[in-house]
């Protein structure tokens, strides 16, 4: 899968060459392509953004500055791109849409700062039919900027694309699955810890009872913190 990720601030992206992620990119799986945005300004001061029309706080992200980088990398010859726009006005990004970015063979992100981007890029893009586009948002917060939510996308995305992740039955049974719950208390060696022991049921080797007790314990955990989880 090839990953385009345009922004101001590129080294804010570094942390892709670290863990599983990094040495995804290393053996070929994952070909991230990191690009400053300011490389498409025109002007001598490498000017991104300009004052609100209509006024208020801020800057806004220029829309000819972004129409120049995204032609650029929509170009590339992979298959049909995804465009996605972080923003916290979007969609929320959900593991479902994990799992369909994570069909992509070219994903392009383009992260904004300031007061975000001129809304006219999205709805630009939007009309074209080289380029399908999603404006998706991490959770109910604003950041600084798309960086850190755009790595957040995509660590949840690629670690789906098989190779990426050394044992595939961990994606398995995991929160968010396809059963949508939330995943069972795990534990490990000592079997007592500060006085607190493993349940005993995990150390009986009975399978079927230790499958039934996680099924319980993921259903519990769900109904107490996520209800919404169940009833949606
Ligand atoms: N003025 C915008 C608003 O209120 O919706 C917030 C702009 S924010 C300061 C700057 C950039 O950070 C956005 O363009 C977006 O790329 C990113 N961003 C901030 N919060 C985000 C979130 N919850 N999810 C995804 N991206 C986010």
């Amino acid at each position: 899968m090839r990953i385009d990720i345009i922004s101001v601030f590129p080294d804010y992206l570094s942390p892709l060459n670290l863990s599983l992620i990094g040495k995804a990119w290393g053996k070929g799986l994952l070909d991230f392509r990191v690009h400053d945005l300011r490389d498409w300004a025109t002007d001598r001061h490498k000017t991104v953004d300009d004052t609100p029309y209509g006024g208020g706080a801020g800057m806004v992200m220029r829309p000819d500055v972004w129409g120049s980088a995204l032609d650029s990398v929509l170009n590339a010859p992979q298959g049909p791109p995804q465009l996605i726009f972080p923003t916290p006005s979007g969609h929320l990004f959900t593991q479902r849409a994990a799992e369909q970015l994570a069909q992509s063979e070219h994903l392009i992100f383009a992260c904004g700062r300031y007061e975000g981007i001129d809304s006219r890029v999205a709805d630009h893009y939007k009309s074209q039919s080289n380029v399908s586009v999603q404006e998706y948002s991490i959770g109910d917060y604003v950041l600084n900027g798309g960086e850190v939510a755009a790595l957040v996308m995509i660590e949840a995305i690629t670690r789906l694309i098989p190779g990426v992740i050394g044992n595939p039955e961990s994606l398995v049974e995991e929160s968010h699955n396809s059963e949508g719950l939330l995943e069972y208390p795990v534990f490990t060696k000592p079997a007592q810890w500060r006085g607190l022991e493993v349940p005993e049921i995990l150390l009986s080797g009975n399978h079927a009872k230790i499958a039934a007790w996680r099924a319980a314990q993921a259903g519990a955990l769900t109904a107490q913190r996520r209800p919404d989880l169940i009833t949606n």
